[in-house]
C-alpha cells in the first residue's frame, strides 16, 4: 500500500463516519420531529375541548340554573297556593267550631236550667215521675220525684227523701 492509498482509506473511512453520524443525527431528529408534531396535534386537540368547555359549560350551567328556579318556583306556587287553600280550610272549620261551641253552650246553658241534670255536678237525671199528695181539706198536689246518677234526689212531696249530690260526699242516711 502506498502513502497515497491509506490517506483515501481514511478519508473515506473519516467521511463515511460523518454520514453515519448525520444519519443518526437525523433519523433522531425525524424522531424528535414526529414526537412533536404528536404533541402539537395533541395539543390543538386539547385546545378545541377547551374551546369546546368554553363555549358551552355557561350555557349548560344557566340553563341548568334557569331549570332548577323554575322548579323552585313551581314548589313555590304550589305551597302557596295550598297554603291559602289549607287557610281557607282551616279559617272554615274554625267558623264552624266557634258555631258549635256557641251552640253548645247555649245547650249546657239550656241543660243547666232545666231539671235534666244534677244542680251541683251536671250528672244526668235517671228517673222522673210525679204523684199526687193529698193535703189536708182535700187540697190534692202533683208533686215530682226525681233521681239522678250522682245520687241527688229531689222529692217535692217528702223533704225528708231528698238526698245531696254524691259528687260531693257520702249520701245522708246511705250505708
Ligand atoms: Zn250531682
Amino acid at each position: 500500500m502506498t502513502l497515497e492509498t491509506i490517506f483515501y482509506t481514511q478519508i473515506t473511512s473519516v467521511i463515511a463516519f460523518i454520514f453515519v453520524v448525520f444519519g443518526v443525527y437525523r433519523l433522531l431528529v425525524q424522531q424528535k420531529d414526529a414526537t412533536i408534531e404528536q404533541l402539537k396535534e395533541r395539543l390543538t386537540y386539547l385546545e378545541t375541548k377547551v374551546k369546546d368547555f368554553e363555549k358551552q359549560s355557561p350555557d349548560v350551567m344557566v340553563e341548568s340554573l334557569h331549570r332548577r328556579v323554575e322548579i323552585a318556583k313551581a314548589e313555590i306556587l304550589r305551597l302557596k297556593d295550598e297554603g291559602e287553600e289549607y287557610k281557607g280550610q282551616v279559617t272554615g272549620k274554625e267558623e264552624e267550631l266557634h258555631g258549635l261551641k256557641f251552640k253548645l253552650e247555649k245547650l249546657a246553658a239550656l241543660l243547666a236550667d232545666s231539671d235534666l241534670v244534677c244542680p251541683d255536678c251536671g250528672a244526668p237525671l235517671v228517673t222522673r215521675n210525679y204523684y199526687t199528695i193529698y193535703g189536708p181539706g182535700d187540697q190534692d198536689a202533683d208533686v215530682e220525684y226525681a233521681e239522678y246518677e250522682c245520687g241527688y234526689v229531689r222529692d217535692e212531696g217528702n223533704e225528708r227523701g231528698n238526698r245531696p249530690c254524691g259528687a260531693r260526699g257520702t249520701f245522708e242516711g246511705e250505708t
